[in-house]
């Protein structure tokens, strides 16, 4: 799409609250050309071309603007772009693989001398690009890295999401302590490596782009990347939190991860030291790492870390798949909400051997069931549910990591002023008969059974809103047909 004004006439659907799908089954969304959404208007009766002729005159666009009208087919719908809360980029390399030990011996084993290789800039960059491009292509269209603790293949991380369009939060990780020879640094070096990456993702990324009007949102920002709290020294973790809040940039790590991962943390910090804080949330805390944070897994967090981190704005990247592989348990995501955490969600690459959210959305909602199912003694009546519906998942994977990365005003749904970070979904793909059941079910296709009026338009929303179930279980990148950031074209299968 070159840079014009361009104009998508079809069903559109999104997650604005918890819990709820907006459906739309004809709708105009324009999208100017800085990839910013400058209407969003539902249509009835109306002509295209007069509805969008309207549009355009309520929100002060000149009534001589070209444009181009893309008009989505039947079983053709548009998604907000989906948003991956923890990917470790350096892993991808053995993404699939590499599932037969606990997180601690994981990480020595596997891990480590991965991302080590990285500093190979030849190397780093064929394994990026492949990253990117995949999860492009299955519709990620902002990421939260982790890279590694080497700034130039770092940098180099930056640069190719730029090149491939895609939304992304890039963090170099920081370790100082409990890491093998090969792959270590000290604590000046962290510090002083992680603020020249800020420097230069600011240098190339300004932050302070004015929004709508005007210019547009960065692509790409720093955060502050202490990998979890078992290799980060306190002086390395305190150092990060200066850094933090001096330069005003998000901050991402590990908490209460696994049984292994709090046992180490306990043995780092035993209760009868005087450096005992309490848990993984309240030492992130004590050094100035909780603000707006995106935290890990947090399977193990207890109610009252939970309710520190909502005083802090902290949010928590559920990763379903990897928590079934690493963390004895999963995350009661219902729990995090009640206690006012916002939730994102992530493949965490390779701790989950997938790529893909939508697949992520699916085991979200089965671990919720999981939790469900293996309670060990009958719920009391009042007891609040876990489970999660795959409304819920699409809220997480949309504007719930929207919220989570503090990127909500920007992205998360289709709404006036936000970018148009969007997926194209195609639910009539020839390889898979089972999306035309309910279709036939209703006598769809023959005119049999389209009914008019209201009855009619209740239909429609119905009918898309199996397409936007199917999708999510059964869906895959071939049903991803384009994928778009800042209203420019990035991937696709059409
Ligand atoms: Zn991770």
């Amino acid at each position: 799409m070159s840079a014009q004004f361009v104009v998508f006439h079809g069903s559109v659907v999104h997650t604005p609250t918890r819990g709820s799908l907006c459906v739309l089954p004809s709708a105009i969304v324009g999208v100017d050309g800085a990839g910013r959404i400058a209407f969003v208007s539902e249509l009835k009766d109306q002509d295209v071309h007069h509805a969008v002729k309207t549009a355009m005159a309520q929100s002060g666009i000149g009534e001589d603007t070209q444009f181009q009208l893309k008009s989505l087919t039947r079983g053709q719908f548009l998604l907000p772009g989906l948003i991956d809360t923890h990917v470790h980029a350096p892993q991808y390399r053995f993404v699939g693989g590499a599932t037969d030990k606990p997180l601690m011996e994981w990480l020595n084993h596997y891990t480590f001398p991965s991302e080590a290789r990285m500093k190979n800039l030849s190397f780093a960059d064929e394994v990026y690009r492949k990253l990117v491009k995949r999860l492009l292509k299955n519709g990620t269209t902002t990421a939260l890295y982790f890279a590694t603790i080497d700034l130039e293949p770092t940098k180099l991380l930056v640069d190719i999401c730029a090149e491939y369009g895609q939304r992304a939060c890039v963090g170099k990780v920081c370790a100082d302590i409990n890491s093998p020879s090969f792959y270590i640094e000290s604590t000046s070096a962290s510090i002083s490596a992680t603020e020249s990456f800020i420097a230069y993702v600011h240098a190339k990324h300004p932050p302070h782009s004015p929004s709508f009007p005007g210019g547009s949102h960065p692509l790409i920002h720093p955060v502050v990347t202490p990998r979890f709290i078992p290799t980060c020294s306190p002086a390395l973790l305190a150092g990060l939190g200066a850094l933090a809040a001096r330069h005003n940039v998000r901050v991402q790590s590990h908490i209460s991860e696994s049984l292994d991962q709090v046992a180490f943390t306990r043995s780092m910090y035993p209760l009868d030291s005087p450096q005992h804080f309490g848990s993984d949330a309240r030492i992130f805390d004590s050094h100035g790492l909780l603000n707006k944070a995106v935290m890990a897994h947090g399977v193990h967090l207890t109610s009252a870390d939970l309710q520190l981190m909502a005083e802090r704005g902290a949010a928590v990247a559920c990763c379903p798949l990897s928590n079934v592989f690493f963390a004895h348990g999963n995350l009661d995501v219902k729990r995090c909400w009640r206690e006012n955490v916002d939730v994102g969600l992530g493949t965490d690459v390779a701790g989950g051997p997938l790529t893909t959210l939508v697949q992520a959305m699916r085991w979200a909602v089965g671990n919720a069931r999981q939790i469900e199912s293996t309670k060990t003694a009958a719920p009391a009546a009042d007891s609040p549910s876990p489970v999660i519906s795959w409304k819920d998942a699409l809220y997480l994977a949309t504007l719930g990591g929207a919220k989570a990365l503090s990127l909500d005003e920007h992205v998360g749904t289709f709404e006036w002023g936000k970018e148009f970070d969007a997926l194209l979904i195609d639910v009539n793909p020839s390889w898979d008969t089972s999306w035309d059941v309910f279709e036939e079910e209703r006598g769809a296709g023959t005119g049999a059974g389209i009914e008019t009026g209201a009855d009619s338009a209740e239909s429609d929303i119905e009918r898309i809103e199996m397409w936007v179930e199917k999708f999510i279980n059964l869906g895959d990148d071939r049903n991803i047909a384009d994928v778009y950031v800042k209203g420019k074209r990035v991937a696709g299968c059409a």
